[in-house]
């Protein structure tokens, strides 16, 4: 009995503890306002509810990542270590907003592209999976507990595939509506705060209830 507890905690362990849920964000249309090839960071703005949802999200246990496409690397629109500045600009805008920024997942290929390494097509261009699955990898995520929110069916579908659960904000940004089994999201916001608002109420559904007598005691 003592041994099959011990395997049972070690179980418990493993899938409860060790593993974190995340919320993974698209940058440019979902938390930023878009501003195509943009590395500056003066012009980085949050978009419409993101100042709510960061503030919203910080009181929840996920990790909180951007995952995004930047194919201006491989266009020759700008350097890879430009990125850099963009990571130092959302870890004071998450700050600002009550929130931690785990980190910054970028896909800087582009099979058209005209700079080497990076014009190739790979498995990190969303919709493929790979920043959710190399993300989870490295901060050992709990991608069945985990969300990613977009602005268009790329995302929903990239999101879908690492096995999260995925919001789609409907704030007009997708505009071609390729539909398929892997692109129909779990949930639709129409800005990035309700989006938040319905992560928060999941958690709340799914949270175990109270111990007996703990909900009495007066
Ligand atoms: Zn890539």
């Amino acid at each position: 009995m003592v041994r099959s507890r011990r395997f049972r905690s070690t179980f418990f362990y493993t899938a409860f503890v060790m593993l974190r849920p995340a919320v993974f964000l698209d940058k440019d249309g979902t938390l930023l306002e878009d501003v195509p090839y943009n590395i500056d960071p003066s012009l980085m703005r949050l978009a419409p509810g993101a100042r709510e949802a960061l503030n919203l999200l910080a009181t929840q246990p996920f990790e909180l990542f951007v995952i995004s496409n930047q194919s201006g690397v491989a266009l020759g629109k700008f350097p890879r270590a430009a990125l850099k500045n963009v990571e130092a600009q959302l870890t004071h805008m998450f700050a600002e907003s009550g929130a931690m920024f785990s980190g910054a997942y970028w896909c800087p290929h582009h099979p058209d592209g005209t700079v080497a390494p990076y014009s190739t097509a790979c498995d990190c261009r969303k919709p493929a999976p790979g920043l959710l699955l190399r993300a989870a990898r490295e901060h050992r995520l709990d991608l069945a507990r985990s969300w990613f929110i977009g602005d268009i069916l790329d995302d929903v579908e990239a999101g879908n595939r690492a096995g999260c659960r995925t919001i789609l904000l409907d704030n007009g940004h997708e505009t071609e509506w390729i539909e398929g089994p892997q692109r129909v999201p779990t949930a639709r916001a129409a800005d990035l705060h309700e989006a938040a608002r319905i992560i928060a109420n999941a958690m709340e559904a799914a949270a175990p209830p109270a111990p007996a007598g703990e909900e009495t005691a007066q």
